[in-house]
């Protein structure tokens, strides 16, 4: 059909890789068109991911700690639970936050169309405007053309085909809708989302089993980490099942009835159980192949993904892809910097200002964070990948036994773990040549607020930094965030015990 309306930047998606996206290219003097199906900015992460699941954590988490400081003599009682109002309070946190991207837009000049889009060639999309909060199609369709595109049409979550339809089957969505409170709950699948939103259904009162295929929970953090998480939330679970897959579920008027095989051949499954409420949390899935990408000629992978180079230009040189959909991690802040680099190319490109065309994504680590209760963070090299890798390490590792914090807030179960560059050529060639100590290649914590802490160890992998950099940074004191001088201190070996 005719072109409706035209721009310089077409965004395909408003998450937080698409309104990023849009906002720097408007910042950086650009006409530009967004285009999301659902009545609010923010994608998943706003909506139905991050936001929402920290809302929640957070209660749990104060819950928890209601509970902890009965050993210092103060009782609160039995909390009473009113989850109209924990979920109202769940959708005021959302509104204020896409309520202030709606405005953002707005104050840039972005056009924001409200639809599905789907290209229809190598320069227009066509947008299908929905309605109502969900995807309901008006029918009324206008063509957008523009010059550059950038695809952050993002994931959703994988569904398995032998889960029944049943309301008592949910993925995170469904569980963030927080219906009811189950008695009995599976977690299907042992990773970050899943464990997140078990600690929040249990906190409220549920029983927990979680099911999982590898060896161990939250798979990419180091064991060390992840066995302070686990002898601290033991007490959420009936079974812990590992090296299990599910095999069939089947809706009874009891509950959901799960069946349980070995992973590998040879190993012992338990029984079936009976659940008031199953959550898949098995992985996400990218959206690459349901925005008509043939028509603009963009190459989707098998799984659809949509492959990028530094730059997250796609194989077509004129449209670039970020976030989710273009592969892992998925997670919210790697697609905001993404966002960035394919926006300043094309400014750059369409502006003919070569510094910023030749932005590139090169940030050497991305963090990860579990937001449990401890929460679990770790950034860059890992332990388990160094050995595996036969990277040689120094470890600087500081119990939060000898934080004074830690121990003042009655939560010293915790620890920081640094790893620093012990192969034979490190330490040479930076400012404390000589000294033996290398550059630090990783890091990791587990305890509360570790998640608001690990930006430091990031900070410090970025720069380059070496124990003594970070060992002499003067951090305040008493704090958690002092634990990672400490444990630069220790791998520096110029302080064994603490004050
Ligand atoms: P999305 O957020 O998926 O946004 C894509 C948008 O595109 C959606 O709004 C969708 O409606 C729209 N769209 C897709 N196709 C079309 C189309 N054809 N037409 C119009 N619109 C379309 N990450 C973190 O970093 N930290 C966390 O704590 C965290 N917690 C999470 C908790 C949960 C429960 C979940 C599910 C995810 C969590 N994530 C977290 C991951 C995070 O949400 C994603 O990495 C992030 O949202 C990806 O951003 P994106 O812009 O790539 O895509």
């Amino acid at each position: 059909g005719a072109t409706d309306m035209d721009c310089e930047v077409l965004v395909l998606g408003g998450g937080p890789g698409g309104y990023s996206a849009a906002f720097r290219a408007a910042d950086l003097g650009l006409k530009v068109v967004l285009v999301e199906r659902y009545a609010t900015l923010g994608g998943v992460c706003l909506n139905v991911g991050c936001i929402p699941s920290k809302a929640l954590l957070h209660v749990a988490a104060v819950m928890d700690e209601v509970a902890h400081l009965k050993a210092a003599g103060i009782d609160f009682g039995a909390p009473q639970v009113d989850l109209d109002r924990l979920r109202s309070h769940k959708d005021k946190v959302i509104g204020k936050l896409t309520g202030g991207l709606a405005q953002m837009a707005k104050m840039r000049k972005v056009t924001v169309l409200r639809g599905v889009g789907q290209f229809v060639g190598s320069h227009h999309l066509q947008v299908e405007e929905t309605t109502g909060d969900g995807q309901e199609k008006t029918g009324s369709k206008q063509v957008v053309q523009f010059q550059r595109a950038i695809i952050a049409a993002g994931s959703q979550a994988v569904r398995l085909p032998f889960l029944p339809e049943d309301p008592r089957v949910v993925d995170s969505t469904g569980a963030l809708a927080l219906k009811e409170i189950p008695k009995r709950m599976l977690v299907l699948g042992g990773g970050i989302i899943g464990l997140e939103m078990g600690t929040v259904y249990s906190t409220l009162g549920a029983r927990l089993d979680v099911v999982e295929m590898m060896d161990g929970l939250m798979q990419g953090a180091d064991r060390d980490l992840v066995k302070v998480w686990q002898k601290m939330n033991q007490h959420r679970f009936d079974r812990i099942m590992l090296n299990t897959r599910t095999v069939g579920a089947e809706a009874t008027p009891e509950g959901i009835r799960v069946s349980f095989a070995p992973a590998q051949e040879g190993g012992e499954a338990p029984e079936p159980q009976v659940y008031d409420l199953v959550l898949q949390a098995v992985g996400r899935s990218p959206n690459g192949k349901k925005i008509g990408a043939e028509a603009a000629g963009v190459a989707v992978t098998e799984r659809g993904f949509i492959d990028v180079d530094v730059q997250m230009r796609t194989n077509a040189p004129h449209i670039f892809a970020i976030g989710d959909i273009v592969g892992q991690p998925m997670l919210a802040h790697k697609a905001v910097h993404e966002a960035h680099v394919a926006a300043e190319v094309i400014a750059g490109e369409l502006q003919g200002n070569k510094e910023l065309a030749s932005a590139a994504f090169n940030a050497r680590v991305i963090p990860s964070v579990a937001y449990t209760d401890p929460e679990v963070a770790w950034v860059g090299l890992t332990e388990d990948q160094a050995k595996a890798q036969g990277i040689k390490v120094k470890k600087g590792l500081f119990p939060w036994t000898a934080s004074g914090r830690a121990i003042a807030n009655g939560r010293d179960e915790g620890f920081t773990k640094l790893l620093f560059d012990d192969s034979p050529e490190a330490g040479s060639g930076d400012g404390h040549a000589g000294r033996g100590h290398g550059k630090i290649l990783g890091g990791g914590m587990v305890g509360t607020h570790a998640g608001d802490m690990i930006g430091e160890i990031a900070l410090a992998i970025e720069m380059g930094a070496d124990s003594v950099d970070i060992g002499k940074t003067i951090h305040p004191h008493p704090t958690l965030g002092e634990s990672i001088g400490m444990a630069a201190e220790v791998a520096h070996g110029s302080c064994t015990d603490v004050p």
